[in-house]
């Protein structure tokens, strides 16, 4: 396969109904609800809207696919990770399509979206791989007893999954899950809801069995609120609003204490010294930023520039914004594309508006970009305060804040002084400030002279409100097991 096959321009859409059980079923309540393509604001079709009827049947399916004695029970986890194999090398076979796909219903570049395929194959041969490794210890306790651990899967996990990386988050919940051997609901984001689908279908396609993999589509409020209600649904992995993350976090709580991952929202901060190389650091910063529209949780959207350098680097910053190709999603020079809704174009317009209310300079950009889609123009602001609406909320846009500082310890500071803790970047050339940075700065991740390069071998998650526990990597592993201790009387121990 050519590295970057060219995109298929209004891909056929295979799949609109709900997957249960392997099967694509209309829901319970015959209900439907429109998709919309951001580029142009018009329906791409109607894909069938699930309610509490549906999820209770995705739980019942589950619930037999994951029965003592089942075939997924009794699998081997060498076989188990040769399946995950399986829909990795399916996802590498279509991944022109899916990524076209994600790019129709999504409205990301087509060079993201088939990047971000590839990334969510791989990611899942990394977890196939350690679908066999993962075993409990034996311990010498004290005694003529044996005891040793077992790491047995939670069971019926629910995934809840945002739509700017729609099968990304997919492939981030499924791989651990069914690693661990769990069985999986999906509720995808009602934005998003196509690509879901056509992963469910390559599921089945790799020979997954019946009631492992279900996904129901629907609304938050009802489709969402019923998997972290149901009594019997296990775990809950969330990626989404800190907002969200709390209400799921409360339902979890009152219902079974279901074992809940959340991955929430961020305003991380991207601090460049005025000894960093300043052409890089204004490269890094401006892509740590506008990827994907600013529609990225670890968005560096906070930018503290040092005071010697600030004029300089605002001046780069403006001129990489003005550079950055804006239009049409499937032409391969295009850089950025159009925010998932309207809903999500308004509240960053709003946004904007406040900052220049608030007194923040626009250095360029500031506005939507007119046409029917939800374009916005890349902007800069620059002189932001610590107290602006921009400062602090999350805007999920291709909008970059740029503050002025004067010394390390009066920005890890400020850099601290927020709810979230997702992400953190400092550029410099002075390994001792770096690592002073490391140290104080509170956040999940933490970079030094890069920011957010591609990687599913590493943990990510948030301190603070940005989430709980963590994903990627091995740690996300145990996440998705229960510890079970056993202890046998033996007749007499040695050493
Ligand atoms: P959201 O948190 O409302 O939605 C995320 C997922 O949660 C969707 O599948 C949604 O249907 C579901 N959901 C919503 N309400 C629910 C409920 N009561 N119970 C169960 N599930 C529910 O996010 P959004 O509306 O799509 O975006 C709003 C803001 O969230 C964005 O502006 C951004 O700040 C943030 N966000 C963060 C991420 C992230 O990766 N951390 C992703 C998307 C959005």
């Amino acid at each position: 396969m050519a590295q970057f096959p060219p995109p298929i321009r209004n891909p056929e859409v295979k799949f609109t109904k709900l997957f249960i059980n392997n099967e694509f079923v209309d829901s319970v309540s015959g209900k439907t609800f429109p998709t919309i393509n951001p580029t142009n604001g018009q329906k791409i079709c109607d894909v069938s809207e699930g309610d509490k009827a549906d999820i209770d049947k995705a739980v019942e399916s589950a619930k037999a696919a994951f029965k003592l004695g089942s075939p997924w029970r009794r699998m081997d986890a060498s076989k188990r990770g040769a399946l995950l194999y399986k829909v990795a090398q399916l996802m590498e076979r279509d991944a022109q399509y899916l990524g076209s796909l994600e790019t129709l219903d999504n409205g990301k570049p087509y060079m993201n979206a088939f990047g971000e395929m590839m990334f969510s194959a791989n990611m899942l041969k990394y977890y196939a791989g350690s679908a066999d490794k993962v075993g409990g210890k034996t311990i010498p306790v004290d005694g003529d007893y044996m005891c040793y651990t077992r790491h047995e899967p939670v069971g019926i996990c629910g995934a809840v999954i945002p739509w700017n990386y729609p099968v990304c988050m997919f492939a981030l919940k499924l791989a651990p899950a069914l690693a661990c051997g769990n069985v999986i609901i999906f509720k995808p984001a009602e934005q998003t809801p196509l690509t879901a689908l056509y992963m469910a279908a390559l599921c089945k396609e790799a020979g997954i069995p019946a009631g492992v993999v279900n996904v129901v589509n629907g609304y938050g409020p009802t489709a969402g609120a019923a998997i972290t209600a149901h009594p019997e649904v296990d775990k809950i992995a969330f990626t989404g609003s800190t907002e969200v993350g709390q209400i799921i976090l409360q339902a979890s709580g009152a219902t079974n204490i279901k074992r809940t991952t959340l991955e929430l929202g961020g305003k991380s901060p991207n601090v460049v010294m005025d000894d960093a190389d300043i052409d890089s650091a204004a490269a890094w910063s401006h892509e740590a930023v506008m990827t994907n529209m600013g529609q990225c949780c670890v968005a560096g959207s906070r930018t503290f520039v040092h005071e010697k350098i600030y004029d300089k680097f605002v001046a780069k910053s403006r001129e990489l914004a003005q550079q950055r190709t804006c239009g049409d999603p499937y032409e391969m020079t295009t850089k950025n594309g159009p925010q998932v809704d309207k809903e999500q174009y308004s509240k960053i317009l709003e946004l904007i508006d406040a900052g220049k209310k608030e007194g923040a300079r626009v250095e360029c950009g500031g506005e939507a970009a007119g046409g029917d889609g939800f374009f916005i123009k890349p902007t800069v602001f620059s002189g932001v305060q610590d107290n602006m609406r921009i400062a602090k909320e999350e805007i999920f846009g291709p909008v970059q804040q740029i503050f002025k500082f004067s010394s390390l310890d009066e920005v890890i500071e400020r850099a601290n002084a927020t709810h979230y803790g997702l992400g953190a970047a400092i550029f410099t050339s002075n390994i001792d400030t770096a690592m002073m940075f490391v140290q104080g700065v509170r956040a999940g991740t933490v970079w030094v002279n890069c920011y957010n390069p591609p990687c599913y071998q590493a943990p990510f998650g948030g301190f603070k409100m940005s989430g709980l526990g963590r994903e990627m990597g091995e740690y996300n592993l145990s996440q998705y097991q229960e510890i079970k201790t056993v202890m046998i009387k033996i007749p007499q121990k040695n050493s």
